[in-house]
């Protein structure tokens, strides 16, 4: 308390009681005390932009199962949590009501396009990489050498495919079917 103040009591007790107010008692609404980011509870998963090679970290922000968010990794040396406008937009690609839930299909001889679900699409890409390995995997050369290979599928990405798209293509395509012409775009 100081004895010698510049201001009489009544003064000291007002500028005191206004102080008071200032540092302890926040006039916060309902909504402010309540407001979140929207980043709160959810699981952080490192990830790479798939765009180009410069390589930069993503947080990747998952909750109940779903990615709510992507931003720019501000522990990465790289981009310190920026991102260009195309790495911006990584969110886009991933969680997009725009995004393509039918495939239109022409059959060979026809002149007509139906439209089909996506499984329908995936399945059918399944059987034909199925029936053309089993048509022309090699395991061995004619001098014997051990090859295990398919020459008869290539595989040709974008870069809107994430590095984890990558790497299951690179294991199943690769290591699992024994395609070697597996090609991408982007390069990381
Ligand atoms: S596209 Fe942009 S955000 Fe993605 S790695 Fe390249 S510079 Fe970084």
């Amino acid at each position: 308390m100081q004895e010698n103040s510049f201001f009489p009591q009544p003064v000291q007790a007002a500028v005191s009681q206004v102080l008071q107010v200032g540092s302890h008692i926040q006039p916060f609404s309902k909504e402010s005390t309540e407001k979140a980011p929207r980043i709160r509870d959810a699981k952080k998963v490192h990830s790479v932009c798939p765009y180009c090679a410069v390589g930069c970290s993503l947080n990747v922000y998952v909750k109940d199962g779903r990615v709510i968010d992507i931003e720019g990794a501000p522990e990465s040396p790289i981009n310190h949590g920026t991102l260009c406008p195309k790495g911006s937009a990584t969110f886009q690609y991933t969680v997009n009501s725009s995004r393509l839930t039918q495939v239109l299909y022409r059959a060979p001889y026809s002149d007509a396009w139906e439209v089909k679900p996506l499984d329908w699409a995936v399945e059918q890409i399944a059987q034909r990489v199925k029936k053309t390995r089993d048509e022309t995997f090699v395991e061995r050369l004619d001098d014997g050498r051990e090859v295990n290979h398919t020459l008869g599928i290539a595989s040709l990405g974008g870069a809107t495919l994430d590095i984890e798209e990558n790497y299951l293509m690179k294991k199943l395509l690769n290591g699992g079917l024994g395609i070697v012409s597996i090609e991408n775009q982007a390069r990381i």
